[in-house]
């Protein structure tokens, strides 16, 4: 399992002081332990959890976004683990294509624009509108730490 919280956090109800510390950063979440908790337990009855890996989780309105560099370690375990954790959940990877992206990301929409750059290299950013990103109570912090999470430039606009 590859997961951002230590293995004493994801099998123990303990904080340990190094993830505690990540926690204050802002660069874990409670529901980063939340998830990891939840396929920890899911470990003894799917052993295909023991190969999961996900890196972050946010809340997407209803729903939740699991951020994992392999998205096919998680995609079977999603039925189970959206009932352990009582949400719906969807994964997107790194730095993904705009269609998969747009289904990862639903119902938030977003725009993708690209610039050219003097150096010839391309620079690609997506824009959030930010009437939608607070109907669904998405903090700036939130879709900032979003883009990090997906390798991404976002902006809200
Ligand atoms: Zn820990």
């Amino acid at each position: 399992m590859k997961l951002p919280v230590c293995d004493i956090c994801r099998s123990l109800y303990v904080v340990c002081e190094v993830c505690s510390k990540k926690l204050q950063q802002r660069s874990l979440s409670r529901l980063d332990f939340a998830v990891a908790r939840a396929l920890t337990s899911l470990e003894e009855e799917e052993p295909a959890a023991s190969k999961a890996e996900f890196s972050r989780a946010f809340p997407l309105g209803p729903k939740l976004l699991l951020v994992s560099d392999n998205p096919s370690t998680l995609e079977p375990l999603l039925p189970q683990l959206g009932r352990l954790l009582r949400r719906q959940l969807s994964v997107a990877f790194p730095k993904a294509d705009a269609p998969s992206l747009a289904k990862a990301l639903s119902p938030l929409k977003f725009t993708k624009t690209q610039s050219f750059l003097p150096d010839g290299t391309t620079r690609t950013k997506l824009l959030f509108r930010k009437a939608q990103l607070k109907q669904l109570r998405i903090d700036r912090q939130t879709l900032k730490a979003i883009g990090k999470a997906l390798s991404l430039e976002v902006s809200a606009v």
